[in-house]
């Protein structure tokens, strides 16, 4: 048995003093900036015209700011945007449709993000955490462990630098206006619970408050934290809740999933219903298909009974096998059969486009490959 990974709910790993990144206008809502900017002996209304400089026109040059005197931009931009993301690398692929971004943070972590663009949106699928601690065998984040939580505006940044990528035309054949989230990258969001809720409230705040973007274009993806995944559902937010499920059974989703062994599969799909209930948002089922291990048909067919007359939609993975893996992605013919199966027991069913692939598009496979660790050896 794999031991369980660390607390869910806790706000840093225990045991560890995480070095916190300094503090940046999106940690605070607008009230908050106001407060700071008064203490730097300014007037208050800086803070909205930086706030409309890094939310509404994406700039964050102090050089552009314009509107503020010259005098007092460089300190006020060095109090209030201090740069948090270093980018690494940038990896383009899908014929410039995707783009990869791999950062360091303040303290040399890597995290990693990816833009998507697509003839009628443009999705950022953003890190929450450096590294992650929920352990799953598959994937290569989990393989090294949880370094420690981003900050609120550590990953509100990186949808917002990546929203700047999207304006300036880069992504081809798509919108230049970012109009998706999803909390899918490296980490689970619901371990770094009031940072990630922050992040999705700033995103999605109208300028110069936030981002906003809508709540229902965002996505926050779960392993199945139960208590955190109940007390999302009363935060009055109507994101899209994503459950990682990978596995029908108990006895399989224990090993694919380690944290089962604390919250098992009736447990988090019960609370994944409260979800729905609550916010009236279809829950997404995320099964990452891996070749003779979850993809059975007659565990599409268990798939199916439980998810069967319920509020929720299944999204399957092939999974990106991370390099030296013994995991595998399922040949097409069983992949064609599972869905067949799931839509014959009446549950709405897609495959995922497997974006990214050829630049390491897996979680966690970026950062990996700049440090060397990519197959858990
Ligand atoms: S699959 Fe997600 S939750 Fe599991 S180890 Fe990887 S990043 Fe963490």
């Amino acid at each position: 048995m794999t031991s369980l990974p660390v607390l869910p709910l806790s706000p840093d790993p225990p045991g560890r003093r995480p070095a916190l990144p300094p503090r940046h206008l999106a940690d605070l809502d607008l009230a908050g900036r106001q407060a700071l900017v008064a203490e730097l002996g300014e007037p208050a209304f800086r803070a909205r015209q930086l706030s409309t400089h890094y939310f509404g026109r994406l700039v964050r040059d102090p050089a552009r700011m314009t509107d503020l005197p010259a005098a007092t931009r460089e300190r006020l931009a060095g109090s209030l945007m201090p740069r948090l993301l270093t980018p690494v690398r940038e990896l383009a692929c899908d014929d410039g449709a995707t783009r990869k971004a791999l950062w360091r943070l303040h303290d040399g972590s890597l995290v990693e993000s990816v833009l998507m663009g697509y003839p009628d949106r443009v999705t950022v699928c953003i890190s929450s955490q450096a590294g992650c601690g929920m352990a799953c065998p598959f994937c290569a984040t989990g393989q090294a462990g949880l370094t420690r939580n981003l900050s609120t505006a550590e990953i509100v940044d990186q949808a917002v630098y990546l929203a700047g990528v999207a304006a300036s035309g880069a992504v081809s054949g798509s919108p230049p206006r970012l109009s998706h989230v999803v909390f899918m990258g490296m980490g689970e969001p619901l371990a770094n619970y009031s940072r990630v809720v922050d992040a999705v409230r700033r995103l999605c705040a109208p300028a110069p408050e936030g981002l906003g973007l809508s709540q229902r274009h965002v996505t926050v993806s779960t392993v199945g934290l139960v208590p955190a995944m109940r007390r999302l559902a009363g935060e009055g937010l109507s994101v899209t809740l994503a459950l990682s499920l990978h596995a029908p059974d108990d006895e399989l989703r224990d090993e694919l999933v380690p944290v089962n062994q604390r919250w098992k599969v009736a447990e988090v799909l019960d609370a994944a219903w409260d979800y729905a209930s609550r916010t009236g948002r279809r829950v997404s089922v995320e099964y990452a298909m891996i070749r003779d291990v979850n993809d059975q048909p007659w565990r599409a067919d268990l798939l199916g009974r439980l998810l069967a007359g319920r509020l929720a939609h299944v999204n399957l993975i092939p999974l990106n096998p991370t390099p030296g893996s013994r995991w595998d992605a399922s040949p097409k013919p069983v992949e064609r059969e599972f869905v067949r199966r799931l839509r014959e027991a009446g549950v709405s069913t897609t495959v995922r486009d497997t974006r990214g692939r050829e630049i390491d598009g897996a979680c966690g496979q970026l950062a990996a490959s700049e440090t060397g660790s990519a197959d858990g050896r």
